[in-house]
C-alpha cells in the first residue's frame, strides 16, 4: 500500500484486475471492492448498509433459503434492533417477485436475496425482484457467490444495487471475493483498520489472491457456453443414470445451476450416504454443514416444504469442468449400489 517504487506491480495488477472485472460485470472500477471471500462480501453489504443508513436501517428483507454468510449477517443485524423478515420459497425453491411484494408492506432499507441457491442449483428471477425492491424503494443486494461460475453477471441489467461473489467457486483461490457496490449506495465499514479498498475493508491487500480471482474470472467468463453444456451435459448424464435405476428418487427444486442438483432418496439416511460415498472416493454433501455422524436438515429444503425426514434424506451432487464422463458414469452406478445396501435391498 506504500508508495515507493517497489510497490508499483503491485499496485499495477490490482488496477488491472479491478479494469478486468469491472468491464465484464458492466460497471465502474472504483465500484469493485475486494474482500476475504463470500462471506465477508455478504457481511460487508447487509451490515455495511444497514450501519450507513441509521435513518431507514430498521427494516429489511431476505429470504429463507439464503446461505448463512446472509442468514447470520441478518441474524446480526436482529440483534442491532433491526427488524427482519423472511420471504418463503415457492415449492420449487423460487422467490416468486408477488411473494416479495407482498412483504414489502412498507418501505425497507435492504432487499437481499441470492441469485442462485447453493443447495438446489435453483436460480431467482433477480431482475424482476430487483425491480419489485426499487419500486419499494429498497436498495437491491444479491448474493451471487453461486451463480458467478455459470451465467454472465450484467450488474446493470439485473439491477443490483450491490452483489458478491467469491473466487473459489469458479476454480480460483480460496479466500478471496467481490463486493459490487454502485456508486452513491453509502455503506459503513465494518472492517476497521487501513485506508485500503478506499477504507471500506482495511488490511493488508491479498494481492497474489486477487490476481489469482481475476485472472480465473476473466477465464470463467470466456469458456462459459463451453463448460456450462460440458457439465450439464454430465448432470443429464448423471441424472438419466439416476432416475433410470433407482426407485423412489425425487429432485428437490428444479436444479436450473449446470453443475448442482439435489435428490431425496426415500427411505435413506444422507449422513450414512456420504459416509459411504466418500469410502469409495467419491465427494457429495448434504448442503448443509455436517456434524460428526448427523446432518443438519436442510433450512433450504425445510423452507421448500420439505418434511424432515425427507430433507434427511436428500443429498447434493456437483458437477466440474475437470469431471469426466467416467467418473460420472461411477459416480451414478455407487449410488445405486449405496443407496440399494442402505434400504437393505442388498
Ligand atoms: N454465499 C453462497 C451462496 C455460497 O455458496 C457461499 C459458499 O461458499 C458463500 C456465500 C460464502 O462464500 P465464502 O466461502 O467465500 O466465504
Amino acid at each position: 500500500s506504500s508508495i515507493y517504487e517497489f510497490s508499483t506491480p503491485c499496485r499495477k495488477a490490482m488496477s488491472d484486475c479491478r479494469a478486468v472485472l469491472a468491464q465484464s460485470l458492466g460497471v465502474k472500477a472504483n465500484e469493485i471492492y475486494f474482500t476475504a471471500g463470500g462471506t465477508e462480501a455478504d457481511n460487508i453489504a447487509i451490515l455495511g448498509a444497514a450501519r450507513a443508513q441509521q435513518r431507514m436501517g430498521k427494516k429489511i428483507v431476505t429470504t429463507a433459503i439464503e446461505h448463512d454468510a446472509v442468514l447470520k449477517a441478518a441474524e446480526t443485524l436482529g440483534h442491532w434492533g433491526a427488524q427482519v423478515t423472511y420471504v418463503e420459497p415457492d415449492s420449487s425453491g423460487h422467490i416468486t417477485p408477488e411473494a416479495l411484494a407482498e412483504v414489502l408492506t412498507e418501505r425497507v432499507l435492504l432487499v437481499s436475496i441470492m441469485a442462485a441457491n447453493n443447495e438446489t442449483g435453483t436460480v431467482q428471477p433477480v431482475k424482476e425482484l430487483a425491480a419489485v425492491a426499487h419500486a419499494n424503494g429498497s436498495l437491491f443486494f444479491t448474493d451471487a457467490v453461486q451463480a458467478a461460475p455459470y451465467r454472465k453477471i450484467d450488474v446493470s441489467d439485473w439491477g443490483a444495487d450491490m452483489l458478491s461473489f467469491s473466487a473459489h467457486k469458479f476454480y480460483g483461490p480460496k479466500g478471496c471475493g467481490v463486493l459490487y457496490v454502485r456508486s452513491g449506495v453509502k455503506i459503513g465499514k465494518l472492517v476497521s483498520g487501513g485506508e485500503q479498498e478506499r477504507g471500506l475493508r482495511g488490511g493488508t491487500t491479498n494481492v497474489p489472491s486477487i490476481v489469482g480471482l481475476a485472472a480465473a474470472y476473466e477465464k470463467t467468463v470466456g469458456t462459459l457456453e463451453k463448460n456450462n453444456a460440458k457439465i450439464s451435459g454430465f448432470k443429464e448424464l448423471f441424472l438419466k443414470k439416476v432416475f433410470s435405476e433407482i426407485d423412489g428418487v425425487k429432485l428437490n427444486g428444479t436444479a436450473e445451476l449446470p453443475g448442482i442438483v439435489n435428490l431425496c432418496f426415500e427411505g435413506i439416511d444422507n449422513a450414512a450416504f456420504l459416509y459411504n460415498m466418500d469410502l469409495h472416493g467419491a465427494a457429495v454433501s448434504a448442503g448443509s454443514a455436517c456434524a460428526a455422524a448427523s446432518i443438519k436438515p436442510s433450512h433450504v429444503l425445510l423452507a421448500m416444504g420439505l418434511s424432515e425426514r425427507e430433507a434427511r434424506s436428500s443429498v447434493r451432487f456437483s458437477f466440474g469442468r475437470d469431471n469426466t464422463a467416467e467418473e460420472i458414469l461411477r459416480g451414478a452406478r455407487l449410488t445405486k449400489e449405496i443407496v440399494d445396501r442402505l434400504r437393505g435391498i442388498i
